[in-house]
């Protein structure tokens, strides 16, 4: 018996998983329904994630699908949250979920069982109507999410307490109603932040963005047109971006990022240019400030009655509205520090998932991640392994082995850099293959150049989308093949709707030629 913990992207995965296993999961959703941060409300609900309506996926619809389970062809590429939440609910129902998700159910705690060290078993006490039960669960699966709990570090900005203006937190934002004609400050340049800078520059007279660090903006419509992450997350361009030295790797990274407007002349910069932060997903922004409609500053020095001084810049700007897009903290309200601790947003778990010290692994944390790419492919590779390992049918490695790499994960630096939160990200397709084999679910590229060219080639040429780690391993999908093979088919239906379909998109056969000849090397290296 499983207990799951929140019924979002991660929960859903986590309990279809659980089934798929034959485990019993029973999931406890705190709020009306399904669907976590997908699920627009209007009304902010306390501890539940709140977006604003226009909200769309920064990931495109074959990278963000459940590996066993593509999107409507017709649904667009990026996805409004909307039909993003409607696909959940699809998913919920094709699989048979809901008669196992308890709604309006609060977990309150999760304690060790006091057979614990023998059974593994946790106590879990919910809430429902102001009713409280206990139930014994086997183990346990947070997917509790970490966008619910706004980080506003007011004590950051001297002079806050003076500002006679409006602000709140980007989690309140809903409209751009109560920006019109107004001069707006937005603070904090993450995804949220140049959204709504974007969204208010609409009826503002005036906004400007406040950001420290600076950092990449990519266009969600990328080379030739096609979504970005299709043509950033290949096997072919990971191979290349981690076999290159670290600099020859990173100039590569900064001269790509650089080729659609240089950020210098943008004021957009990341601090460190040679490392990198979460990018900033806009196709607007570039023009927008292109066109006078949006200012970069540099950080806040201080907040004076009805305006702003930034650091390096004498003079004050007058404001009426400051919006604080200055992210979210994680925690575990219902767990023991002593279970799982949470330190400068970063917990030591063994692959981001299990709590190294317990004498049994029966409790995991899914989704505390920010992959550099799709969340979804990515917290249902960790519920697939998490499942198995519950089955014990995976075994982990031993406490020190787990700490050890731990340790050794915090210390580096690779793609991200010493950002607040750089712990919480990682490669994604690195990390998914790693859990992929732990499972016997890694495709096998060789394997298949023999067996089935055509696929191998799709495979790794092509973008690294999640049916691939449904070809083998435990639940593999029947339709894995025909899905990765009618992937570009799916991205073009929604947009071809004048000229007819037939010819197929020239940038995936002519990536494939090229890349035949970069295969055979690759193969001759010893890839
Ligand atoms: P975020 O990515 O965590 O960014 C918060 C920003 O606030 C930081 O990058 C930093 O910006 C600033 N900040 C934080 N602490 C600060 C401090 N003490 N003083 C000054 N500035 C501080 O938060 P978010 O933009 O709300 O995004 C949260 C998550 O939701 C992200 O993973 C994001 O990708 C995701 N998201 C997705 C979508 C979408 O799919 N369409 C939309 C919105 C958000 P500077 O370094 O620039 O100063």
């Amino acid at each position: 018996r499983v207990a799951v913990v929140g019924a979002g992207v991660s929960g859903l995965t986590a309990t279809k998983c659980c089934l798929d296993e034959g485990l019993e999961p029973t999931c406890f959703e705190q709020s009306q329904d399904i669907g976590g941060v997908w699920r627009y409300t209007e009304h902010i609900e306390a501890g539940r994630p709140s977006i604003y309506p226009s909200v769309i996926s920064n990931t495109s619809k074959e990278m963000s699908a459940y590996s066993d389970f593509p999107y409507p062809e017709d649904f667009p590429v990026f996805l409004p949250n909307a039909q993003f939440l409607d696909y959940l609910r699809r998913y919920a129902e094709r699989f048979g979920l809901r008669e196992h998700i308890k709604l309006e159910t609060t977990v309150v705690s999760i304690r060790k069982h006091a057979d614990f060290a023998t059974t593994g078993q946790w106590n879990v006490v919910t809430e429902a109507h102001g009713k409280q039960t206990s139930h014994v669960f086997d183990a346990v699966m947070v997917c509790s999410g970490s966008l619910s709990e706004p980080s506003l570090p007011l004590h950051c900005f001297p002079g806050i307490e003076k500002f006679r203006g409006q602000y709140f937190h980007s989690r309140q934002y809903k409209h751009p109603d109560l920006f019109q004609g107004k001069r707006v400050l937005v603070v904090g340049m993450g995804n949220s932040g140049v959204d709504i800078a974007v969204e208010a520059s609409r009826v503002a007279a005036k906004v400007t963005i406040s950001t420290s660090r600076g950092a990449w903006v990519l266009n969600r419509v990328f080379d030739y047109g096609y979504p970005w992450d299709m043509v950033f997350n290949t096997r072919l361009m990971n191979l290349i971006r981690n076999s290159l030295p670290g600099p020859l790797s990173r100039w590569l990274v900064n001269f790509k990022v650089n080729q659609r407007f240089n950020h210098e002349n943008y004021g957009l910069q990341p601090e460190k240019s040679c490392l990198m932060r979460e990018p900033v997903l806009n196709d607007d922004l570039p023009s927008y400030i292109l066109t006078g409609r949006i200012i970069i500053k540099p950080g806040v020095k201080e907040f004076k009655d009805n305006s702003v001084v930034f650091h390096n810049c004498p003079e004050e700007e007058p404001i009426d509205i400051i919006v604080f897009c200055t992210g979210y903290d994680v925690s575990f309200p219902f767990l023991e520090e002593s279970v799982v601790k949470m330190e400068n947003k970063h917990a030591s778990l063994y692959q981001y998932v299990f709590p190294t010290h317990l004498q049994k692994h029966t409790l995991a944390v899914i989704g505390l991640i920010k992959p550099l790419g799709s969340f979804m492919p990515v917290v249902e590779m960790q519920a697939r392994w998490v499942t198995r390992v519950f089955k014990g049918l995976c075994q982990l490695p031993p406490q020190s082995v787990m700490e050890k790499e731990v340790n050794e994960k915090k210390s580096l630096v690779r793609w991200f850099g010493l950002s607040y939160d750089e712990v919480l990200k990682t490669d994604c397709l690195v990390y998914m293959d790693t859990l992929a084999s732990f499972i016997g679910a890694k495709p096998s590229v060789l394997g298949l150049l023999c067996r089935d060219p055509w696929l191998a080639l799709t495979i790794f040429f092509g973008p690294c989308s999640p049916y691939q780690y449904r070809l083998r391993g435990p639940k593999c999908w029947e339709g894995a093949r025909q899905a990765i093979l009618t992937q570009w088919d799916r991205v073009l239906k929604p947009t071809r709707t004048r000229v007819p379909a037939g010819s197929s998109s020239s940038f995936p056969s002519l990536l494939t030629v090229v890349g035949f000849l970069l295969l055979l090397a690759a193969v001759i290296f010893g890839f």
